[in-house]
C-alpha cells in the first residue's frame, strides 16, 4: 500500500486553525511540557502521509527527520519514508502540524470499524494534566476532531496505521479505552 496523497491537509488545517482544547491556554498550566524538547532531543511529532509538502520548505522552527516505518512502531503496509519533526523552537500556531492539533485526543477504531475519539493513552514522556485529571475539553475541540479523523480515515493507508495502533492499544490496556467522542455524541 503506497502512502499516497489523497487527503487535502490544507483544508484540514483551516478546520482546525482555531481551535484549543480549553477556552484558555492549557500551555499556562503546565509551562506547554508537550511542546518542549528532552535532554536527549528525541521527542518529535510523525507527519501523515502527504502532510510533508506543507512543511518541505525553508522555515526554521523544526528539523525533519525521514524515518524508515520498518524501525518503528506502523503496520507493515506503510512504504519508506515517514516524516518526523522536531520543533527547535516555538510554532507558529498556523503551521503546526496535525497530530499536534489533536493533542490531548487521538483515534481509536472498534473491532467492527467503528471511530470512537479517546485520550492519547500513550506512555508519554512527560504528563498532560487535561490527561491526568481528566479534564473536560472544549466541545466544539472534540467535535472537530471528531469530524478531521472521519475524514482522514477515508484514507486507507491512514484507517491501517489506526487499526494497528487501536489493536495494540486494546492488548496493552487489556480492554477498551474510554470513550471521549462517538457517532451518538
Ligand atoms: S501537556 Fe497537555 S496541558 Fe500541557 S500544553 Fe500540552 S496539551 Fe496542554
Ligand atoms: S509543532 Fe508546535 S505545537 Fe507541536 S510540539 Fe512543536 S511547538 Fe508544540
Amino acid at each position: 500500500m503506497k502512502n499516497s496523497m489523497i487527503t487535502d491537509y490544507r483544508f484540514l488545517y483551516r478546520l482546525t486553525n482555531h481551535i484549543t482544547p480549553q477556552k484558555e491556554d492549557c500551555g499556562l498550566v503546565c509551562g506547554k511540557i508537550c511542546c518542549k524538547p528532552d535532554k536527549d532531543n528525541s521527542l518529535g511529532v510523525y507527519l501523515f502521509p502527504g502532510e510533508e509538502i506543507l512543511f518541505l520548505k525553508t522555515t526554521q522552527w523544526y528539523t525533519i527527520e525521514t524515518h524508515n516505518p520498518k524501525e518503528y512502531d506502523f503496520p507493515e503496509e506503510w512504504t519508506n519514508p515517514v516524516y518526523f519533526i522536531k520543533c527547535k523552537e516555538p510554532c507558529p500556531r498556523e503551521e503546526r502540524p496535525l497530530a499536534c492539533r489533536f493533542f490531548p485526543l487521538t483515534a481509536h477504531l472498534l473491532r467492527d470499524g467503528e471511530l470512537i475519539i479517546i485520550n492519547e493513552p500513550a506512555e508519554l514522556p512527560y504528563k498532560c494534566p487535561l490527561i491526568e485529571e481528566k479534564i473536560p475539553l472544549e466541545e466544539e475541540f472534540i467535535d472537530i476532531i471528531a469530524k478531521v479523523w472521519q475524514i482522514l480515515l477515508v484514507n486507507p493507508v491512514i484507517k491501517r496505521l489506526i487499526e494497528f495502533d487501536s489493536i495494540n492499544r486494546e492488548k496493552s490496556l487489556a480492554g477498551l479505552p474510554e470513550i471521549v467522542w462517538n457517532r451518538y455524541s
